[in-house]
């Protein structure tokens, strides 16, 4: 799908990835995710928990619309907005 972040707005591809997907290798081995900023390219892994899931898409969410930010800072607000979310009651359908 095709998803818009930031500012200035930019358009992103945001794909959900297996082990076969012909994208998968731009995921390091120990990753659930990438964000290639220079190819407006986000890659989450495929069959992931639910909650995993949620948090694997915010952290790389994150890293697209506030790319500047560090990994620590991106890995503790994606956890901190998945406990909210998770708590309020947010599932996928
Ligand atoms: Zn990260």
């Amino acid at each position: 799908m095709k998803i818009t972040f930031g500012i200035p707005r930019t358009v992103w591809r945001f794909e959900r990835v297996d082990r076969q997907h012909r994208l998968a290798h731009h995921i390091g081995q120990r990753d659930d995710g990438c964000c290639h900023i220079g190819r407006k390219l986000i890659l989450v892994r495929a069959n992931r928990p639910p909650k995993k899931d949620l948090e694997n898409v915010i952290h790389e969410a994150l890293h697209a619309a506030v790319w500047i930010m560090s990994e620590e800072w991106v890995a503790n607000t994606a956890r901190d907005i998945t406990r909210l979310l998770w708590r309020d009651g947010w599932r996928k359908e």
